[in-house]
């Protein structure tokens, strides 16, 4: 199921061009009381959202997908986890290049000594609300990436079990400010975090291993490669970030990006693909 939220927080189905309009499924949610749980509450119950949509959607209202505006699948993520150099292509590109590393050797290393970053979760955003850049005077760039949502809370798993802690797959876009600082700070800025178009059910899924992924600016090819090309992969990275962490229903995972990364502007409009999710267009403006 291709399950999306649109507009001031509908929830929908994605069924070929139409979203149908499931947002009653929510009502299966419990009533939660403050303090919230560390989790989103839509994915930790999301097996039984789902059944309640199927039941509904057949008699839902429907609206065509392009007129909605679509808003990042997960609404309350803990956390987003992210990969910094993930795929050797990628790595070897910012080592050839002092504007992407700036002389540190902290931008230099392989994800092994690396390690994994967060991202803010006030930077998320969906594809209909577009990127606001920051900074102008310095290089902003792209970066598409897989991203895996995490669907049960996972601590201490093995990459054999990881994948059945996976609620499902979208796009996620990890913008950039280029410079010397610390990368949670260079990424964290309001809608550095693009994630959608929707979410893919994990079901649909099976490899996430071998997903052709490409990004284009202005309808120019900037980025193109596989998750097969990925250094550490899905299962291995929810079992390396959850020895370090619990890993709750609702945290996102962007898995690194491949080479091709490069600056945007203001007017751009990027489009970014994964196989078996779909396409989706951001457009870029000044904040
Ligand atoms: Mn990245």
């Amino acid at each position: 199921m291709r399950l999306c939220r649109f507009g001031s927080g509908s929830l929908g189905v994605v069924d070929g061009t139409v979203v149908r309009d499931v947002t009653r499924a929510l009502d299966v949610l419990p009533a939660y009381r403050y303090p919230l749980p560390p989790h989103d509450v839509m994915i930790a119950n999301i097996d039984r959202v789902i059944e309640r949509a199927r039941a509904i959607a057949a008699d839902a209202p429907s609206v065509p997908l392009a007129s909605v505006t679509l808003l990042s699948p997960v609404a309350n993520p803990g956390k987003i986890v992210c990969a910094p150099v993930n795929y050797q292509k990628h790595l070897d590109e910012v080592r050839s290049q002092s504007e992407l590393h700036h002389g540190s050797q902290a931008h230099t290393a392989p994800i092994h000594t690396a390690g994994l970053f967060l991202k803010a979760i006030s930077a998320l955003v969906g594809p209909g609300e577009g990127i606001a850049l920051r900074k102008l005077d310095r290089r902003n760039d792209h970066e598409v990436e897989l991203a895996v949502v995490v669907g049960k809370a996972a601590r201490n798993v093995s990459r054999q079990e990881a994948l059945g802690h996976v609620a499902g797959y979208a796009i996620g876009l990890d913008i950039t400010i280029r410079g010397p600082e610390e990368r949670s700070l260079r990424k964290s800025p309001d809608s550095y975090a693009v994630l959608g178009p929707w979410l893919v059910t994990r079901d649909e899924i099976v490899d996430p291993g071998n997903l052709d992924l490409r990004l284009a600016v202005n309808g120019e090819e900037r980025q193109n490669s596989n998750t097969r090309f990925l250094i550490l992969g899905v299962a291995e990275l929810i079992e390396y970030a959850s020895s370090f962490y619990t890993l709750y229903p609702g945290d996102i995972i962007i898995t690194g990006t491949p080479e091709g990364v490069s600056p945007i502007q203001p007017g751009d409009v990027i489009s970014a693909y994964v196989e078996h999710i779909g396409t989706m267009e951001v457009k870029v403006r000044a904040a």
